[in-house]
């Protein structure tokens, strides 16, 4: 990365100082109405408004494609759905909210009794307003999510239900863009796409991945960035049957997902646990001052399920706000765009982005005057850097590159170890290595 693209991935920036949160809102309401699924139409329409300002690849692979132990499923469309009581009014309707249908739900149109109806719904009674968001993906079923309130309001009778939607062979849809760097190997970025209207489990994570690729495109980079945006758990079984070969270039990943509500950044760490990926969003996250968590991998959630699964064991971690399950919004009508705050999807942009940032400068150096310290005061940057600030922080950085930069440990383990920002070590390195103090290591694979 040169000096000029390293700006532009500043370290650990004030969120939206240039008004990145606004647009990251906003791309979130505009995808918001979209019915999407894991097949069919609603992720093409996603796809289509992603490429408009993104060269990403769309595939389609047929339904019936074996995947590892998986089947492609047969591709689920709706264009309408309602219930409508004795007197032709629609008590429940698609319309309103797409979430009242059970995602992958058969067709059906009919007319019956509210106690037989009743089987079919689903509602939150601990949340009378909410809309609960449920799927029936691989069982043949139907069904309506309504408001507690709808529900208790419902009067004994007929009433016609009808579901206009096709679940028959077709396609599973996915995107992919890959942004070239100097190295073959790869970042992976990858952001679900399966869900409806539904906004910091889905949309949150695609907003931020699609700025990110924007930024990145043009850029001048080490690795190379590889970004997914695929129905969870059969999107990433897909792409990996098919990529088995590409999957070996990724040494680093990171799942957005939930990224957008206001409470603290939570990682989950990849089923390794200590990879570069791992510590790295760790340290930035420290580096941050703000409240974090740090947790193990957990065999459940997102598509780290798939990526860190024995035979792949991908070094991908997730990055978070409050994890999934954890928010009593969470699969209801009020994952709405109001829960998401412009403040915090800028803020986990910024920290995706310092994370790309330590990997793409972490590096391996060789101190050239191993024997006693350097005298840094004759060079003129020991008074230099206290002068800029009194704290002597910028001193110990320096110490501390040169004490440990024996070959064997890379800026973030000097990071880890002292205790200093990542910022603060490689600005550090940056001056020795301009005073010929310092040489890269560089025929070893970090
Ligand atoms: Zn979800």
């Amino acid at each position: 990365m040169t000096a000029a693209a390293a700006e532009d991935l500043d370290y650990l920036r004030a969120p939206d100082s240039q008004g990145t949160g606004a647009a990251l809102h906003a791309f979130v309401t505009e995808l918001y109405p979209i019915c999407r699924s894991i097949t069919g139409d609603g992720v093409r329409a996603t796809l289509d408004i992603l490429r408009r300002s993104l060269p990403i690849t769309v595939h389609e692979v047929p339904t019936g494609t074996p995947v590892f132990d998986w089947t492609v499923p047969q591709e689920w469309n709706i264009r309408d759905a309602y219930i409508k009581d004795g007197e032709g009014r629609r008590v429940v309707d698609f319309k309103a909210s797409n979430l009242h249908v059970v995602s992958y739900s058969t067709p059906i149109h009919e007319t019956m009794p509210l106690g037989v109806l009743r089987d079919h719904l689903f509602s939150l009674p601990e949340k009378p307003e909410w809309i609960p968001y449920r799927t029936a993906y691989y069982k043949k079923d139907w069904g309506f999510c309504l408001t507690h309130n709808q529900l208790t309001a419902l009067k004994d009778g007929m009433y016609e239900v009808c579901i206009d939607a096709t679940l028959e062979d077709g396609h599973l849809t996915y995107g992919e863009l890959l942004i070239p760097g100097a190295s073959a190997n790869e970042v992976l970025i990858s952001a679900h796409i399966c869900h409806p209207s539904l906004c910091n489990d889905n949309l949150s994570g695609i907003s931020i991945a699609a700025h990110l690729a924007k930024k990145l495109i043009g850029m001048s980079l080490r690795y190379s960035y590889r970004f997914v945006f695929m129905p969870a758990t059969i999107g990433s079984i897909t792409w990996l049957a098919a990529n088995e070969a590409t999957a070996e270039r990724i040494k680093h990943g990171l799942i957005l997902a939930c990224a957008g509500d206001p409470g603290s950044s939570t990682y989950k760490k990849s089923r390794r646990g200590n990879a570069e990926i791992d510590r790295a969003v760790a340290v930035v996250l420290r580096d941050s001052g703000a409240a974090y968590e740090v947790n193990d991998f957990l065999p459940y959630g997102y598509d780290e399920r798939q990526y860190c699964s024995p035979g792949f064991n991908l070094a991908v971690g997730s990055l978070m706000r409050t994890p999934n399950g954890r928010f009593p919004e969470y699969h209801t009508s009020a994952d709405n765009p109001d829960f998401v705050t412009p403040d915090a999807l800028a803020d986990s942009l910024s920290k995706v982005e310092a994370a790309l940032f330590l990997l793409e400068h972490n590096r391996r150096y060789v101190n050239r005057n191993p024997k006693c310290e350097p005298q840094l005061g004759r060079r003129g940057i020991y008074r230099a850097l206290s002068d800029q600030k009194g704290d002597g922080r910028h001193e110990l950085a320096m110490l501390w590159v040169l004490n440990l930069s024996d070959g064997e440990h890379t800026l973030l383990d000097i990071a880890e170890r002292s205790a200093l920002s990542f910022a603060a070590i490689r600005n550090a390195a940056a001056l020795l290595l301009a005073h010929d103090l310092l040489i890269e290591r560089t025929d070893r694979i970090l």
